[in-house]
């Protein structure tokens, strides 16, 4: 057997991750989706070349909400092709409104119902409410063939839809995006602070870490912590913080489980789930 082989058909690969901009591709070998568009189309089209996927191998865009790091792309990348755009009614009307996005063809818009799986190139897609001030903010769940996948980001805080969507997760794409410390410290603005802090706003390190260490299982197979703040967060700080939260609370992680963050700028190459 080639190495090519032994590797899983499902696949994730992250071009960018954190407010300056969020892009992740997930599919299989020949075809997939890219979920959020919030770099330049010029970026996304150099990083798909640069992993030598194809623009026609996109079936989907799917949006997770209209914050601009999360959609700044869409409007150029669809101009080049026509991608059906996946996302929350209240996220299309926010990207019909958008100030970067309004000429975005809404031919292309295709509405998700929150907990209703639909199918696209033989993935199953899950999208999922959560918490966060962004119009229709959604996380989605991913299975393809039993390989499984949760992305959870932009998150004010963990209600129990999001539990349970990442607790059915073998791969977890989860933010951390601040330390309560380097937050409260830090240059902002109390109102921004509060603003990252609210149950409407992002994830701290603590948070994040503390529920994946509660429902950790050997067969988690990557454990990937996204959209780190620049001025709030280190990947170090964050991985220190869960590795504290495993030791809390006695957990023993599997050898093939990796855990890692998704840097800011850089690409990740594949990811196997
Ligand atoms: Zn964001
Ligand atoms: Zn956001």
């Amino acid at each position: 057997m080639d190495l090519f082989s032994c590797l899983s058909p499902f696949v994730f690969c992250s071009f960018a991750s954190g407010s300056s901009g969020n892009c992740y591709y997930v599919g299989k070998q020949d075809e997939g989706v890219l979920v959020d568009v919030g770099i330049s189309a010029k970026q996304i089209l150099n990083l798909l070349a640069e992993n030598d996927i194809p623009l026609s191998q996109i079936k989907a865009i799917l949006i997770t909400h209209d914050h601009i790091d999360h959609v700044l792309g869409l409007e150029n990348l669809t101009k080049l092709s026509s991608i059906p755009i996946y996302a929350h009614s209240d996220c299309l009307q926010g990207i019909a409104e958008g100030k970067s996005t309004k000429k975005v063809d809404p031919q292309l818009f295709r509405e998700v119902e929150p907990l209703q799986p639909f199918e696209v190139c033989g993935i199953t897609i899950e999208a999922f409410p959560v918490m966060h001030d962004g119009r229709g903010a959604v996380g989605y769940h991913f299975d393809y063939e039993g390989r499984t996948l949760t992305i959870a980001t932009d998150i004010g805080m963990l209600d129990k839809v999001v539990k349970e969507q990442i607790r059915r997760a073998d791969n977890l794409v989860i933010e951390a995006n601040y330390d309560v410390e380097m937050l409260e410290k830090g240059p902002y603005p109390y109102i921004l602070k509060q603003r990252i802090s609210s149950p409407f706003g992002h994830l701290s390190n603590e948070e994040s870490a503390r529920f994946v260490a509660e429902i950790y299982h050997a067969g988690m197979k990557n454990i990937m912590l996204c959209h780190l703040s620049e001025n709030n967060n280190t990947p170090e700080r964050a991985m220190q913080c869960l590795y504290q939260q495993f030791q809390k609370k006695r957990v023993r992680l599997d050898a093939n489980t990796s855990i890692f963050p998704l840097p800011r700028h850089k690409c990740t190459g594949f990811v196997y789930l």
